[in-house]
């Protein structure tokens, strides 16, 4: 069975693929079944209703079944920000390093015990006939003093989960290590689950 997801990153579409396919489900995007879905703007207020946005005018746009995904990060002392606006956290979307520098900024100062946050990633999928499912999954961890690592994106060289003890951020992990306790990882595996129990 065919899915579209909402998403134009290779990454993301590869690792749901992996997911799903015991499933029977075959994941695709836009450009594989020659269309360009329209750049949703994600007018929400939390994370779910922004997925939901993407998944609704893939499925409108497609015909078929569209999942979508939409995440960020929460840091308590920050009252939750950047949250779902951590993309553009900085006034430019995008730019990882600047992120970075004005949430350190922020947080300058602060000890360890306050800096806890949270990725989250909520993760639906829309089905033509109206049917949604919606789920979300969650990374604990807490915001480093400097950014370390160079693997991943995003806020990754500063976020310390709290599974890995020895104090590693995720852009010293192999993915391998950060899809087992990521925040996309988990969403990506209940979506999964809710999906078996309808197909
Ligand atoms: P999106 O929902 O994938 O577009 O993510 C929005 C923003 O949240 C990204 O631009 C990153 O700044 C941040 N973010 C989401 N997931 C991650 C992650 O796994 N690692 C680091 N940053 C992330």
């Amino acid at each position: 069975m065919d899915f579209l997801l909402a998403t134009h990153n290779i990454n993301k579409r590869n690792e749901l693929a992996r997911i799903l396919s015991p499933l029977g489900i075959r994941v695709l995007i836009g450009s594989e079944i020659g269309i360009q879905l329209t750049d949703v703007e994600e007018t929400g207020v939390t994370f779910e209703e922004n997925a939901l946005l993407k998944a609704e005018s893939g499925c409108k746009e497609s015909g078929l079944p569209c999942i979508a995904d939409d995440s960020g990060l929460c840091v308590d002392y920050l009252n939750g920000a950047p949250g779902i606006y951590s993309a553009r956290f900085s006034g430019v979307h995008g730019d990882d390093e600047k992120n970075i520098e004005r949430l350190l900024k922020e947080l300058s100062g602060v000890p360890r015990e306050k800096r806890t946050a949270r990725f989250v990633c909520a993760a639906c999928c829309v089905f033509p006939n109206d049917k949604k499912i919606v789920v979300r999954g969650e990374c604990e961890g807490f915001i480093s003093e400097s950014p370390r690592g160079n693997g991943g994106f995003g806020y990754d060289p500063v976020f310390e989960p709290e599974k890995t003890q020895n104090g590693m951020t995720i852009a010293q992990m192999s993915s391998d290590e950060k899809d087992l306790i990521s925040h996309r990882g988990k969403a990506l595996t209940l979506l999964a689950q809710e999906l078996k129990k309808i197909l």
